[in-house]
This record gives C-alpha cells, structure tokens and sequence, in this order.
C-alpha cells in the first residue's frame, strides 16, 4: 500500500466584514453602517440616495445586525425617510 500522504490543506477563511450593503430603497450597494458604542446606535446612511437612520444596537450587535435592523425599520416602515437632513 503505497498510498501517498496527502498534504493538508489549510484554507484560511478569512472572514472579511463587509463594510457597505445593498440599500433597500436604492438598490445600490452604497449603504455604510457606524455603530456608535458610546450611545447605543447604529447610524445607517446610503451614500448614494441619501437614506439614513439610527437603529437601538445592543453591545454584542455587529454592523450586520444593525444593517439587518434597519432594514427591517425601512420595510416596516418604521423609518421616517422623508425627513433626510437636520438635527
Ligand atoms: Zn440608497
């Protein structure tokens, strides 16, 4: 039995977080997610038609759940989208 000894390979998954996502109103992958920790909210905004919102993120939340979220805010139509702009 000569089998050959297979070499292992080792694939390194490297999971890359993506950093932008497909906007829901758009359709373009614009939308970029910024979670500030300090507050407790993602701030979501889609650069190309300017839709924006904050979404309530809990400490163990990453920027996928928060994109998650706040799609769920816009199809809910929880989401005020008419007011873009001003504090
Ligand atoms: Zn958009």
């Amino acid at each position: 039995m000569g089998r050959r000894r297979r070499r292992k390979v080792i694939k390194r998954v490297v999971r890359v977080l993506p950093k932008v996502f497909p906007c829901v109103l758009c359709g373009r992958r614009s939308v970029s997610v910024n979670i500030d920790k300090s507050r407790g909210i993602a701030i979501v905004v889609c650069s190309s038609c300017g839709a924006r919102g904050e979404v309530e993120v809990k400490p163990y939340m990453s920027i996928v759940d928060a994109y998650g979220a706040w799609t769920d805010m816009v199809y809910s139509g929880k989401l005020n989208l008419g007011e873009v702009g001003g504090s």
